[in-house]
């Protein structure tokens, strides 16, 4: 296998400029994340809060940490303080919670509306009708701590490249509709979150402008517990 170094190189180099990685590093140790950074990558993402906070504790202040997975709402406390932005908000009460502890900390997170496109059920995610709710509701026109720059979905984990493509389309037309009926005035609202290793040509070709790439780039995980 190559090296990390390598592979973020290879990565990076075939990504359009103004489509950012974020290096998924969840369940890999300190020491990965370390060799990641010396080859110049700042941007990494974990999916469980508690892992994040602990790897932002011992690591370089420079590097810009996204939450990418479900996040339960009594987990946003662990990284309110320095989060750089959370792409799973599949809820109210998710970014009610996400308000509530960014304001401790005098700060304002970015986030991004998670949505369901994939065939499988066990992915999570709003549909446009819970993200009309969400976006309507006098609770969101309340919040100052919260600032939605855009949208992130999984596709489906399938060979079948066509129907990827097919879902990652169906984002970004939830992503144009959106942008036309909320966001047509807020320029932060911009980010297209999608593709993961397998799929990231397919995302960046249907406009992704953040792909999360993890096992392409350290490897593949030794455990696979509960992922979404
Ligand atoms: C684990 C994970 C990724 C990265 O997956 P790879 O297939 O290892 O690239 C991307 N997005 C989310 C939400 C994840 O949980």
């Amino acid at each position: 296998m190559n090296s990390i170094a390598e592979n973020l190189k290879r990565i990076a180099d075939s990504l359009p400029e103004g489509v950012k990685l974020v290096a998924v590093s969840k369940t890999k140790p300190v020491e990965a994340i370390e060799e990641a950074y010396n080859a110049g990558q700042r941007v990494f993402g974990e999916n469980r809060a508690q892992e994040l906070a602990e790897k932002y504790e011992v690591l370089p202040k420079d590097i810009e940490w996204h939450l990418i997975g479900h996040l339960q709402t009594n987990k946003v406390k662990y990284v309110a303080g320095f989060v750089a932005m959370i792409h799973g908000v599949e809820s109210l009460k998710l970014l009610e919670t996400i308000d509530k502890e960014a304001k401790k900390h005098n700060r304002v997170i970015p986030c991004l509306l998670q949505f369901h496109v994939a065939k499988e059920e066990t992915k999570f995610g709003l549909n446009m009708e819970e993200a009309r709710e969400l976006l309507e509701s006098e609770s969101y026109a309340n919040m100052k701590n919260v600032r939605i720059e855009g949208v992130m979905g999984m596709a489906t984990f399938t060979d079948d490249l066509v129907q990827v493509q097919e879902e990652f389309r169906h984002l970004k037309r939830i992503f144009n509709e959106l942008k036309q009926q909320y966001f047509a005035d807020k320029s932060e609202f911009k980010e297209l979150s999608m593709g993961m290793s397998g799929d990231y040509k397919i995302a960046v070709e249907e406009g992704s402008t953040m792909v999360r790439v993890g096992s392409s780039i350290f490897g593949a995980r030794q455990y696979k517990a509960i992922e979404n």
